[in-house]
């Protein structure tokens, strides 16, 4: 009998991954966050998934997080603000040599999370993949992507990725983990907030791009000086060619302010703040830019961390 996955958080990845492998036959059982949960989740009887327009059901077994069944497998799948306080919760549960992957965007979530566990292996994921909730239980495969998987301090790949590739889940271990999420995080900083400030589709900020530009080569110096060259190589560039490829789409972070949902904000162009901080590194324009964003959040509102 292989491992059992638990997977913490039944919103839009933790059910893309969820559903994929119980329908593979891999042991899956959900975490939800407290008893209401469990008994709402219990009525509807399952997750549904919906790909291609047909909606498939999965009745996975959950549980909430007191209870008491040893986890030797965990797959973090809450918003980068809720992993560290929902990981925290499991720690007595987590089995020696436990492995935690973590899907979380951005950066800093990894390492709060890794505090909590430092017995577990934990292995950072970043990943192309795009679902978003219908409903409660209900999750949309609204995009097919790939996810890389990777693990700073131990090179070795887990053999528990067979497991991935019999659900169909496309992945590929990555040693070098930390420049992935890296290069995100700086595109995600050139990109996301602007839409937000312009009220833009990604595509608008063609009409901004100087503003761009001088963010670009802020977010090269940075990821320089923390030891990430590979993530500046022609930074510009690609941000410019994302701009274009994805003109008409908008933004995650748009997305979470027009429908009044806290962004990951902390995790993305306020962790790349804070790193030039503690580098002591001046990079007037990103400080300016999570300036006018936390504005921006405030005054509409929204949580500015
Ligand atoms: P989501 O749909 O909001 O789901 C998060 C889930 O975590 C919710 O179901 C929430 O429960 C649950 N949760 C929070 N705290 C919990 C706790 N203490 N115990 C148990 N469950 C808890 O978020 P998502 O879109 O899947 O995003 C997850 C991460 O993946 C984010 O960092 C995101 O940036 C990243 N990501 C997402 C996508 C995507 O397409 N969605 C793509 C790439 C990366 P409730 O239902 O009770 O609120």
């Amino acid at each position: 009998m292989s491992t059992t996955w638990h997977v913490l958080g039944a919103g839009s990845l933790g059910t893309l991954w969820a559903t994929r492998l119980a329908r593979a036959g891999v042991p899956v059982r959900l975490i939800l966050r407290d008893v209401g949960r469990l008994q709402a989740y219990e009525a509807a009887g399952g997750l549904t998934l919906v790909e291609h327009g047909a909606a498939q059901h999965y009745p996975v077994p959950a549980e909430t997080p007191d209870s008491t069944e040893p986890i030797n497998r965990l797959l973090v799948a809450c918003k980068a603000y809720d992993a560290e306080h929902a990981v925290a919760q499991l720690a007595p549960r987590l089995a020696p040599g436990a492995e935690l992957i973590l899907l979380q965007n951005g950066l800093g979530s990894q390492d709060a999370v890794a505090a909590q566990a430092p017995q577990a292996r934990c292995i950072y994921a970043s990943s192309t993949e795009g679902a978003f909730r219908e409903g409660d239980w209900r999750v949309v495969f609204a995009g097919h992507g790939f996810t890389w998987l990777g693990d700073a301090s131990h090179p070795v790949a887990p053999i528990w990725l067979e497991d991935l590739s019999n659900a169909g889940i496309p992945h590929e271990w990555s040693p070098e983990i930390l420049t992935r999420l890296w290069r995100k995080l700086a595109l995600n900083c050139a990109i996301n907030p602007l839409t937000v400030l312009h009220d833009c589709r990604n595509g608008g900020l063609q009409e901004h791009h100087c503003e761009v530009a001088t963010l670009c080569g802020e977010l090269g110096e940075l990821l320089e000086r923390c030891g990430q060259p590979a993530a500046a190589e022609n930074l510009q560039q690609e941000v410019e060619r994302v701009i274009q490829a994805t003109a008409a789409n908008f933004s995650s972070m748009y997305q979470d302010v027009s429908n009044q949902r806290r962004t990951e904000i902390s995790y993305l162009l306020g962790h790349a703040c804070k790193v030039a901080a503690r580098h002591q590194l001046n990079l007037p324009h990103l400080n300016q830019l999570q300036q006018r964003l936390i504005a921006r959040l405030l005054s509409l509102g929204l949580p500015s961390d």
